[in-house]
């Protein structure tokens, strides 16, 4: 996933915009991180560089101060 696309990213249950975390990257592609929703609390993968944006693929941030 190319990284100027976060932008262009919502969350898909309340559609704010989504917060990026990069564990990998090569050059503007994200390989692997998340996508950060802070109004949910949940944080969505990106494996592969292919973002998981489902509802049901959402994981519940935990321990983390908003
Ligand atoms: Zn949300």
């Amino acid at each position: 996933m190319n990284k100027k696309l976060v932008g262009r990213l919502a969350c898909p249950v309340c559609l704010s915009e989504l917060r990026l975390t990069v564990l990998d990257e090569v050059g503007e592609t994200i390989v692997e991180g998340s996508l950060i929703c802070g109004s949910c609390g949940v944080s969505y993968s990106v494996c592969e560089s292919t973002p998981s944006l489902l509802p049901g693929d959402a994981t519940p941030l935990v321990g983390q101060a908003p």
